[in-house]
């Protein structure tokens, strides 16, 4: 599976500590992030992960472009709820297409904790039946 981590400034080391703790599921998959995010969880973890831009500088939307063609299954995104980020239009465009491709998308360590856990007992296996099937192909 393709997986994206992003983290707000003040989220960073709960997302570190995060996926530290959940390092043996992330293993097995290939990981994506911001640019800042992804540089703390190499520094911290053995996981290699692809970095894109910082988020204001743009890797959100580089990432929702991954979205917008259906190539990412699912995005760990720990906001900041109690600071204004100057890249929020991209936060909304980047949520936004994650609601028109029906991409898992958790904005927590709670809802976190409960996709990493469908992750590793292998309850991702719908997303394989997405990539081989288009919209609107389900019903035939
Ligand atoms: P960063 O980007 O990982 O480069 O800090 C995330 C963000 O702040 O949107």
């Amino acid at each position: 599976m393709n997986i994206a981590f992003i983290a707000h400034d003040r989220k960073k080391d709960e997302m570190v500590n995060f996926v530290i703790a959940y390092e043996q599921v992330f293993k097995d998959h290939m990981l994506y992030s911001t640019g800042t995010t992804g540089k703390r969880i190499m520094e911290q973890t053995e996981l290699q992960v692809q970095r894109f831009m910082s988020g204001p500088l743009g890797g959100d939307q580089q990432i929702g472009a991954l979205v917008a063609k259906d190539e990412m299954d699912l995005i760990i995104f720990l906001r900041d709820p109690l600071m204004a980020q100057p890249h929020e239009p991209d936060i909304t465009a980047l949520l936004r297409l994650c609601d028109v491709q029906g991409i898992p998308v958790a904005t927590n360590v709670a809802t976190a904790e409960l996709l990493t856990n469908a992750l590793a007992r292998g309850e991702f296996g719908w997303r394989e039946l997405v990539h081989k099937y288009k919209p609107g192909e389900w019903q035939a």
